[in-house]
């Protein structure tokens, strides 16, 4: 069988790999949601950056100078 000091330096690396796995995972879970924090700042400035053709109600995600279905010009406010 293996000798005893080599069986604890493998349980020992074993031990550092399953600490230094969890730490990384709980360093990613902490970055998503930091991004996800972003993504609905993001999202929200996408919601007040909103408009809409008054001629035919086509939404927008942006303020476009001209509606792209009916080809009206939309005022810039
Ligand atoms: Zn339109």
């Amino acid at each position: 069988m293996f000798p005893t000091f080599l069986i604890e330096t493998i349980a020992l690396a074993i031990t550092i790999l399953i600490i230094s796995i969890g730490l990384s995972l709980i360093l990613k879970l902490i970055r998503n949601l930091k991004y996800d924090e972003k993504k609905e700042n993001i999202t929200e400035i996408k919601l007040k950056n909103r408009s809409e053709c008054p001629h035919c109600g086509t939404k927008f995600d942006s303020k476009p100078k001209y509606c792209y279905n009916c080809n009206c010009h939309l005022k810039e406010e």
